[in-house]
């Protein structure tokens, strides 16, 4: 039945769909953090979390303010008054630490970072951004176009105008050996060095921590750093929360909280999880900046009643039930487990993360070289021994992704990370 699914998909689909897995998985339902396939197989959810479903699989929580908004009404988001949008922006502005924050809703990630450089390109006049190298941000024509990770910017042509900066991956590039501290100077000195020798830019965006890059994250305070740098310059920073967000680094709400210092960024994007399965992105930003476009704007499905009762309904569950306490506390034992799994790995160049955003990177054994078949053999293997992860990184996609639900218990942790080491020394 799935190989026949499979033909009927490279029939029809575009082939730049990049399918997990030599016999691709179809997923028929889930429960919890367990989703299982059309055959019956049953898996422990160790990349979801991040991609659709933040809080776990089929929360009835959920499903019912769903199914009950849905059988009420589904209507125009932005042309009459509507309350669940209203609710949960007046929700999500009071938790972004915005002062004055406005919320625009939209249906995904790529279309929230495109709103973001809609607003910043028209508030500064300008249409030059500056991104980060090994980046991802989406993919509209405007959103590869600041996508530094060369493997997902699938076209050269660009409407910006992009200038990439150093300092999103700490232990690869010219400054990977150096402490923090110096790192992060010779990251501003290079920041600065780029705006001597161009003209204004409109905004810098980043990941606080890279996610499609691999999990990579500068160390705390860069971008307080390079928040100096672009405010005397007048210049915006956008922090793209599209994983990183609604307590996933387990020791902060948003990932730009460890970069804190001088304050919050001036527009920061959301999406992926906090519908928990209902495609909810959007941007917020200071009324002064979320208002300067000339004329009216709408969404159609940007913010429908239906998307917002699954977002009300998943932030409530999050915060009563302190998912961002157990990604800290579930992620930090997990990311012990798999350090001490990886030790015995000549493969593993490194392990890290926040929370429930892990990242082991494979490596050529004693070299810095990307190894991205051992990287497919590992998910091969986990998706035997009944686990599913991801992979991603700049370096030949040789990073294994861990990012569950954030509802994941301990025994669940346990269980994922001894698959996960069985998989690794099978490389
Ligand atoms: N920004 C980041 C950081 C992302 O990881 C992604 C999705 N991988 C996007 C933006 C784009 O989101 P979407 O796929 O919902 O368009």
């Amino acid at each position: 039945m799935t190989r026949d699914l499979f033909a009927r998909h490279r029939a029809v689909l575009p082939d730049w769909l990049a399918l997990y897995y030599e016999d691709p998985l179809e997923i028929t339902h889930g429960e919890g953090r367990h989703v299982w396939d059309a055959e019956g197989n049953k898996y422990l959810d160790f990349f979801g979390g991040i991609l659709t479903t933040m809080t776990a699989h089929a929360l009835p929580e959920v499903t019912k303010a769903v199914a009950e908004q849905a059988g009420r009404i589904v209507h125009s988001s932005t042309l009459y008054l509507n309350r669940p949008m209203v609710e949960l922006a007046e929700r999500v502005a009071q938790l972004s630490g915005i002062p004055d924050a406005r919320v625009f809703f939209t249906t995904s990630g790529t279309e929230a970072n495109d709103t973001a450089l809609l607003l910043a390109t028209a508030h500064r006049r300008s249409n030059t951004v500056l991104a980060m190298r090994n980046s991802y941000h989406g993919r509209s024509f405007s959103t590869v176009g600041i996508t530094g990770n060369r493997g997902w910017s699938p076209t050269s042509l660009s409407p910006l105008q992009t200038l990439y900066v150093h300092g999103g991956v700490r232990t690869r590039g010219p400054y990977a050996d150096l402490d923090d501290r110096d790192f992060i100077d010779a990251c501003v000195a290079d920041l600065k060095d780029l705006l001597g020798h161009t003209r204004a830019p409109a905004a810098l965006i980043a990941e606080p921590v890279q996610g499609v890059g691999g999990f990579t994250s500068p160390p705390d305070g860069l971008y307080a750093a390079f928040r100096e740098v672009l405010h005397e310059r007048g210049i915006l920073w956008i922090a793209d929360e599209v994983q990183t967000g609604w307590g996933r680094t387990g020791e902060h709400f948003w990932g730009w909280q460890a970069h804190a210092r001088s304050g919050p960024p001036d527009i920061v994007t959301f999406a992926k999880g906090i519908g928990n399965g209902m495609s909810v992105g959007g941007v917020i930003a200071r009324a002064e900046i979320m208002n300067c476009l000339d004329a009216n704007s709408i969404s159609t499905f940007g913010g429908t009643q239906v998307t917002m009762a699954a977002g009300l309904a998943n932030l409530t569950y999050l915060l009563e039930h302190d998912l961002q306490g157990n990604a800290r506390r579930v992620g930090g034992l997990l990311i012990e487990r798999l350090r001490a799994a990886a030790a015995q790995v000549p493969h593993v160049r490194e392990v890290r993360g926040r929370g429930l955003m892990i990242g082991v990177e494979l490596a050529r054994p004693g070299t810095d070289e990307a190894a991205p078949e051992a990287a497919a053999t590992v998910l091969e293997e986990a998706r035997a021994g009944g686990l599913l992860v991801g992979k991603g990184g700049g370096h030949g996609t040789s990073v294994l992704r861990v990012a569950p639900p954030m509802s994941l218990t301990v025994a669940e942790a346990e269980e994922g990370a001894a698959i996960l080491e069985r998989a690794l020394r099978s490389i």
